[in-house]
């Protein structure tokens, strides 16, 4: 089977107003996305942030659950935590995946220019043999459209079968949907 890991980018996403730029750690995400990754059973959760600092708070977050003080009082946390790897840019986060090889697939709620994958070709991709893939998500108001372009595979947006006129989800909630339907 294909080694497939998520990565959260905090760069380069964009802004309100469309500019690229650098959003902040959210501790929620680090926890909701963690226990997915554990539970479908992907390689590796790499929260990429650019800003020592920002990986210093996340490094911490991590310890306090898999060896310190919240580890010992929630066991199954640290056991989701575990997954999490915090690194300063997405080259490096493919790096410690597979090397120079690895696939970048992109998630985002709109549609781009370029042609999308539909997740059940995307599933089935997954079931053969092939290079590691790593799985985007972005912050803010989305990946970069830079990284969208450039990337080997971008998923098809997430919607309702209805028409319910919107497509925003949280990261947490379109990582969670994303996994079921490559991995469920
Ligand atoms: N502040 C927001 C939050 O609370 O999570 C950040 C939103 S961020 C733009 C959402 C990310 O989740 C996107 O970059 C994309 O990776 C993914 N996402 C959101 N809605 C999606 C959809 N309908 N289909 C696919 N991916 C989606």
């Amino acid at each position: 089977v294909r080694r497939v890991a998520v990565a959260l980018l905090h760069h380069p996403v964009l802004g309100r107003g469309g500019e690229v730029l650098t959003t902040t750690l959210t501790n929620l995400d680090l926890h909701d996305m963690a226990r997915s990754v554990r539970t479908y059973g992907l390689q590796a959760l790499y929260a990429v942030h650019p800003y020592p600092s920002q990986r210093l708070l996340a490094e911490r977050i991590r310890r306090h659950w898999v060896e310190g003080a919240g580890g010992k009082r929630i066991p199954d946390r640290a056991v989701a935590l575990a997954v999490l790897e915090i690194v300063p840019d997405l080259t490096q986060a493919c790096a410690r995946l597979g090397g120079e090889q690895v696939e970048l697939w992109t998630t985002a709620a709109r549609a781009t220019a370029s042609p999308v994958t539909r997740y059940a070709d995307a599933r089935r991709a997954l079931e053969g043999d092939g290079p590691p893939v790593m799985l985007c998500f972005g912050t803010g108001w989305g990946l970069a459209p830079a990284l969208i372009e450039r990337a080997d595979v971008r998923l098809e947006p997430i919607h309702a079968a209805r028409d319910s006129a919107y497509n925003h989800l949280s990261v947490r909630a379109a990582c969670a949907i994303t996994l079921d339907r490559l991995f469920g």
